[in-house]
């Protein structure tokens, strides 16, 4: 029997809603900055999608293009006004940057109650300690809710993350393990990733490999999340072979509409949740 298809863009419009009504109840009306440096078409449509959103739940957009040269500096300096601007409780700055930028440092100086892509080494020390107050990024976040919202029982399950990303596959493991999952966590080096595979409740693929992912890997009934964005051929693709795969799962998530939506939602949980702890 073909899996249950886990429906992200349905997902993300509940949490949508409830971001909606929870910002139209707040005496503070959350502010988001966003950072858009250089002129990477992608960077552009994302920072454009995340205001557009934010406009849509009433999250006030603070919008900045400092110039695709702009310097180390300047851009530090942009980022701890944000940091001191009250009307701002999230600051996202859009990456990749430029290469004449050092990315790393400019992440870290992002106050962590604002860091709401969840990307500075405080917000990833607090994830790992299990700290209820660490603001996760948005992707792992987006696939928690999907799951918890597919119902699927995370408690003593066996979980594998294909993937060690810091974007991803690393926060996701520890989400997981905070939901009492025992977590397998695989890579590019793992050995024998069909074998570990075949012995999880659950398999989260976030690797960008297009059919990584096959049918004989999976255990029948297990819950197959795919987080890979991959163009093949002018097509989006995740790391699932998603036709074959959906006749052995339990459930499964398409690509495109199934993390895309949640990644894009979770930012305004992030902004919400980050503005919630000023008030
Ligand atoms: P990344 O390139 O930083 O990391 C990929 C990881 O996959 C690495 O840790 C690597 O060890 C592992 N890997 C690569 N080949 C492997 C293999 N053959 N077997 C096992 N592990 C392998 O990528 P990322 O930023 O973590 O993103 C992963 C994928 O998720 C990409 O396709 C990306 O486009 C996608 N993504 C989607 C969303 C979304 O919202 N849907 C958000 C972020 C990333």
């Amino acid at each position: 029997m073909a899996a249950r298809l886990i429906d992200g863009r349905a997902v993300a419009a509940r949490v949508r809603e409830r971001v909606r009504e929870e910002v139209a109840g707040m005496s503070t009306r959350p502010g988001l900055a966003t950072i858009l440096v250089g002129d990477d078409p992608a960077s552009a449509v994302y920072v454009r999608m995340k205001r557009e959103d934010s406009a849509e739940v009433g999250i006030e957009s603070f919008h900045h293009e400092p110039g695709g040269d702009v310097s180390q500096e300047t851009l530090a300096a942009l980022i701890e006004s944000l940091n001191g601007d009250e009307r701002v409780h999230g600051i996202l700055l859009q990456l990749p940057l430029p290469d004449h930028l050092d990315q790393d440092p400019l992440i870290a100086l992002i106050d962590p109650a604002k860091d709401v892509d969840g990307l500075t080494p405080i917000s990833a020390g607090l994830l790992v300690q299990g700290r209820p107050d660490a603001i996760a990024p948005c992707t792992p976040s987006g696939v928690m809710e999907l799951l918890r919202e597919a119902g699927v029982e995370l408690e003593g399950a066996r979980a594998v993350v294909i993937g060690r990303s810091i974007l991803v596959g690393k926060p996701l493991a520890a989400l997981l393990l905070a939901a009492n999952a025992t977590v397998t966590h695989c890579h590019s080096r793992t050995r024998d990733l069909a074998a570990v595979c075949r012995e999880a409740d659950v398999i989260v693929a976030a690797a960008g490999m297009p059919g990584l992912v096959t049918a004989g890997m999976v255990r029948e009934g297990a819950t197959v999340i795919d987080v890979g964005t991959n163009r093949v051929d002018g097509r989006l693709v995740g790391d699932v072979d998603f036709d074959s795969v959906r006749e052995r799962a339990g459930a499964i998530t398409p690509v495109p509409g199934g993390v895309g939506p949640m990644t894009r939602a979770m930012l305004l949980v992030n902004t919400l949740d980050a503005a919630r702890a000023r008030v």
